[in-house]
């Protein structure tokens, strides 16, 4: 996934050290990659999970792991997924690598080839889930088995876990596994997409880490009315009932409200903000009473920055009246929410009621939300993802960051196990095409990413 808003940082400095290719682990990280991009793993009646999970199951009998440390299992035939513990000393507690192996549907005709067919050309690896998310989980596959050939105890477990319906279907396997096998995925904490290296204009900017996710909620607005002959108006009007309290909702703004994430995001981008006024807001934002003219006026220049501070809530669709010349009988909206972690639902509910203040709207829940807690960024990993990108992509900042989609990572968040969005492939923030047509990453960026997770998987388990 990296439909999260992009960071926008102005100053592109460093490139990658370029790595030497084709060695024995890069060609099986390759194979495994095309392996898994060839099997459609989509939520249609063509594509099955399951397939995907025995396959990389396969690999990891031949590479030698027990079989009881390979478990495959899910609630539905298709919807299977893998598990698979590498055993440390226990001297700590296990870390968690988390991809989904399912991934969007993709039609032939829509792409200039096919898309279940792995290809590599221009130095690119095209195929659907080439970016979302089968990059990721082939690296950890490759890295795994490379751990082990090379003799490598971890202080603790290192559980892998390969899911289903990360993108649709009714079988989320995250949070399947973490609501039915929680003792399989234990973790003290866990690794995940939705975080990764930013290219820019040709050059490596940031990498990203992310620990939080805005939690998305609609809500629906209702006026009804007697209606009656448009020749006799009457006060009592549902359209007006509705924009009127619509004015009054688009110029209330919730409180600015920062957590250490989105504090830690601010006064890392001050430190690459080339206009000096910009950096200053952002570094007064950061401080532990963010200053209030600084925020309004970073939220003035940036619709994303307005959203880091803020639950925002926006009307994205109206409709109403049945003729021309009736009173309306009905006036509808759709109030978009993206609401701050640990701000709940029902708050933000009770603060567009009392901000429309028209007893004759009545206000509904459109979907159910799953909450969605963030995680506290961790010295430890913070320090490995820092070493690991200085060593390998020299110039490139690291930020955490919350995005405003959502990955499996919530499940995992909300069970107490904080999840971290890291992944040392980069991708071009104007040529992102997860979920579109000829979905791609770089051939170097993907062996980059390669001995980032290498590297730090290593980090970690020590
Ligand atoms: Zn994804």
């Amino acid at each position: 996934m990296r439909t999260l808003v992009q960071i926008i940082l102005w100053l592109g400095v460093g490139a990658a050290t370029a790595l030497a290719q084709s060695t024995p682990h890069e060609q099986r990280a390759r194979s495994i990659y095309k392996e898994l991009i060839e099997i459609n793993t989509t939520d249609t009646p063509a594509g099955s999970v399951t397939k995907a999970s025995q396959a990389m199951a396969a690999r990891f009998r031949a590479a030698g792991f027990p079989e009881g440390d390979i478990k495959v299992l899910g609630p539905a035939p298709t919807k299977f997924n893998l598990v698979v513990r590498y055993r440390g000393t226990g001297a700590k507690r296990p870390m968690l690598l988390l991809a989904h192996l399912d991934v969007v549907e993709a039609l032939r005709e829509d792409w200039s080839f096919d898309p279940f067919v792995f290809r590599e050309g221009d130095g690119y690896f095209y195929g659907r889930g080439t970016s979302d998310d089968k990059g990721m989980a082939s690296q950890f596959v490759a890295t795994l088995i490379r751990l082990k050939e090379e003799g490598f105890t971890p202080d603790r477990d290192v559980i892998l876990a390969l899911t289903a319906d990360e993108e649709t279907g009714d079988f989320n396997g995250a949070s399947w596994l973490v609501e039915q096998h929680r003792d399989l995925v234990d973790a003290e904490f866990a690794i995940n997409e939705g975080g990764g290296g930013t290219i820019r204009k040709g050059k490596y900017v940031t990498n990203e880490v992310q620990a939080s996710e805005k939690l998305y909620q609609d809500f629906a607005l209702k006026v009804t009315n007697a209606g009656g002959h448009s020749s006799l108006p009457v006060k009592d009007n549902a359209i007006y009932h509705l924009t009127n309290a619509l004015a009054r909702l688009s110029a209330f703004e919730f409180p600015v409200q920062l957590n250490e994430i989105t504090r830690g995001y601010f006064e890392r981008s001050a430190e690459v903000e080339s206009d000096a006024a910009v950096a200053a807001d952002m570094r007064a934002v950061a401080r532990p009473t963010p200053d209030a003219a600084a925020a309004a006026r970073l939220s003035a220049r940036l619709p994303y920055w307005n959203s880091m501070m803020r639950t925002t809530c926006v009307a994205t669709r109206l409709g109403g009246g049945h003729a021309n010349n009736a009173l309306p009988q009905l006036a509808t909206a759709n109030v978009n929410c993206r609401i701050l972690p640990g701000v709940s639902v029902e708050s933000v509910m009770k603060t567009i009621s009392e901000t429309l203040a028209d007893p004759a709207i009545t206000i509904s829940l459109v979907n159910k939300a799953t909450p969605s807690q963030a995680a506290t960024l961790r010295p430890d990993v913070m320090n490995a993802v820092e070493r690991i990108t200085r060593e390998l992509f020299p110039g490139v900042i690291v930020v955490p960051v919350m995005s405003t989609g959502a990955t499996d990572s919530l499940y995992f968040r909300n069970a107490g196990i904080p999840t971290f969005g890291i992944d040392g492939t980069f991708g071009d923030v104007d040529d992102v095409r997860s979920h579109g047509r000829d979905e791609r990453v770089g051939v170097k960026q993907y062996f980059e990413g390669l001995e980032f997770q290498y590297r730090l998987i290593k980090a970690l388990a020590k």
